[in-house]
């Protein structure tokens, strides 16, 4: 199994979510078998009980699961069916650990964050994945919201216990303009200083932008970021989002991908896709 983890930083409503399933679609048209995870770090078990006005309509899946509408994307631009095993939630998290706890199952130990909040998080995303090549797994929020946190360690974790190679950080962020008509670095800049000090590093940046990334701007990042220029990517406005897919294809995303996961040769040709 190869995982990419997505996280967002500056804001919420960049658009970290089209970009997760673009991703996936890209290696999807590539032949490989893809599916997604979406984390809610909320204490809601489901989505079933929240105000559609704040979060929008809750999305049914096929197993009945009342889920965020982010599930959506992931079935249309996936084209597959997902189970409520897809999205984790913090409620579901601790609803499962409190209940192993009430019935023992811990044995007597003190029952923390980490290890055992943890543990539950990477258990759950590797069984999400088991079956499938890539899972892509989209952290909700903005990095540095206090509810995000143990998922962030969890995925510090899971990245030191897979090999180099199975695992990708994408970072998606905000590129404004100055008055001046500048594309400003700076907020990427903050985010994945962030994203550093809790010993993540992205793979991938993802710059949202009303246009693509100029050249200079993506040094720039790259420089700051300590990733190679070409790990850059733009996510530029679109009249419609199915777009998204072809605008980071043309940038080159899914041949990154491809080649940081050795997957490169096993790929269908590009003429192909
Ligand atoms: P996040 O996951 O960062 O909260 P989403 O992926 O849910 O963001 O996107 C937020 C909103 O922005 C959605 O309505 C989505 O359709 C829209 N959006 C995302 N990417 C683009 C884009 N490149 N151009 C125009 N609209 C976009």
């Amino acid at each position: 199994n190869k995982f990419i983890f997505v996280t967002g930083g500056v804001m919420s409503g960049l658009g970290k979510g089209i970009t997760a399933a673009s991703t996936g679609r890209l290696l999807k048209n590539a032949g490989f078998d893809v599916t997604a995870v979406k984390i809610d770090p909320y204490l809601n078990v489901d989505a079933g009980t929240m105000n559609p006005y704040q979060h929008g309509e809750v999305y049914v899946l096929e197993d009945g699961g009342e889920v965020d509408l982010d599930l959506g994307n992931y079935e249309r631009f996936l084209d597959i069916d997902m189970t409520s095993d897809h999205n984790i939630t913090t409620g579901k998290t601790y609803q499962h650990v409190i209940e192993k706890e009430r019935a023992g199952d811990y044995l007597g130990k003190t029952v923390q964050i980490i290890p055992h909040i943890t543990d539950d998080i990477k258990r759950r995303i590797r069984e999400a994945a088991a079956g499938t090549d890539v899972c892509i797994i989209e952290v909700g929020g903005t990095v540095g919201d206090i509810e995000g946190m143990p998922y962030l360690e969890a995925l510090r974790q899971f990245a030191h216990e897979e090999p180099e190679e199975n695992v990708l950080f994408t970072h998606v962020t905000l590129v404004p303009y100055s008055k001046n008509g500048e594309q400003k670095t700076k907020p990427t800049q903050h985010s994945v200083k962030e994203v550093r000090s809790i010993g993540l590093q992205p793979d991938i940046i993802v710059g949202r932008c009303e246009d693509r990334l100029d050249p200079e701007t993506k040094e720039k990042i790259a420089l700051f970021c300590d990733i190679p220029t070409e790990a850059v990517f733009s996510n530029p406005d679109v009249e419609d989002v199915y777009h998204v897919p072809l605008m980071v294809e043309d940038e080159g995303l899914d041949q990154y991908v491809l080649e940081h996961f050795g997957l490169a040769d096993e790929a269908l040709p590009a003429g192909e896709r």
